[in-house]
């Protein structure tokens, strides 16, 4: 079985306990108007030009055959609706300056990267599926989390919960941690800005949380400033979630000005026009009083 990954992080500290392997899985059904990854939201694999490495040799211009690649003022733009030979130009290019923003791979070839780092999960690391939403191919994830599971590996997963319900069921029990996002408790909010219904989410959530696995779950909102930062918001969710299962872990993500920077890459316009700063300690602090009200008692902020 083959699947599309857009990257492997090592030594992630942030994508669970210990130190992580992350594997970033390609293609997503929500379209966040803020995602961290926005190159892994098509499942499609297209070719990125990163201006910093490009030394304007013009190479790829002269051998491209439909158009798919033009320099206009000075700056290499592609058109990758075009159909060219992607793979052929990246060889040409003298800067390494294309590239693919993804790859096909097998299990074993994960599990070839994966291995390189057992030495580091010794004190509580693993590996982390992410995307993307890893379970938009979930039967690839399925399949390395039964591999990893019979080498005696951690898991854990990072996941929008916008998935079947069958499909939770069946990769639950090869999962070890489970980092679950709920960002916006109103339907139409959620429409608007995440672009689908968030019926599915909450009844995920409601399996999830009445799971034997519920205490290794954390329901994670990141503070999207006028959108998921709101006090009506963060109350509800907490709520919500605590109604299902009081002990709930539940953590408020400080906003990531970093994203706006993949932006350009994939060509797509961001959120805000003017990009926020991060959120400050006093105001986290207020976020999770507005998360406690709610009625979650285990509130984590960064
Ligand atoms: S071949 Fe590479 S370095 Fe030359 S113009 Fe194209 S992208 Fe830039």
């Amino acid at each position: 079985m083959k699947g599309r990954i857009f990257d492997i992080r090592r030594f992630s500290t942030h994508d669970g306990d210990g130190i992580r392997t992350t594997v970033f899985l390609k293609g997503c059904p929500l379209a966040c108007a803020w995602c961290q990854n926005p190159e892994g939201i098509s499942i499609k694999k297209r070719p990125l030009h990163f201006e910093n490495r490009c030394i304007h040799c013009g190479t790829c211009v002269a051998k491209c055959k439909n158009g798919g690649v033009e320099q206009k003022e000075g700056s290499i733009q592609l058109h990758i609706e075009k159909e060219e030979d992607w793979e052929r130009l990246i060889d040409w290019c003298p800067a390494g300056a294309l590239e693919m923003d993804s790859r096909e791979c097998d299990v074993e070839e994960i599990m070839q990267e994966i291995r390189k780092d057992l030495v580091f999960y010794r004190h509580g690391g693993g590996i982390t599926l992410s995307g993307g939403e890893p379970l938009f191919q979930w039967e690839f994830a399925l399949e390395i989390l039964k591999q990893c599971k019979k080498e005696g590996i951690h898991t854990a997963i990072e996941t929008s919960l916008y998935t079947d319900g069958e499909v939770l069921k069946k990769v639950l029990p090869y999962l070890d941690h489970i980092f679950a996002d709920f960002k916006i408790a109103d339907e139409k909010k959620h429409q608007k800005y995440i672009g689908v219904s968030n019926k599915r989410i909450k009844e995920n959530l409601k399996l999830l949380l009445g799971s034997e696995k519920k205490e290794h779950v954390v329901i994670r909102t990141p503070m999207i400033p006028g959108i998921t930062a709101v006090k009506e918001n963060i109350q509800d969710i907490s709520a919500y979630i605590s109604s299902i299962y009081p002990e709930v872990s539940y953590e408020i993500l400080n906003y990531n000005p970093l994203a706006e920077a993949k932006y350009h890459l994939i060509d797509r316009e961001y959120c805000f026009e003017e990009n926020p700063k991060l959120y400050t300690k006093e105001q986290m602090g207020e976020f999770e009083s507005w998360a406690r009200l709610g009625g979650t008692k285990n509130v984590i902020i960064e």
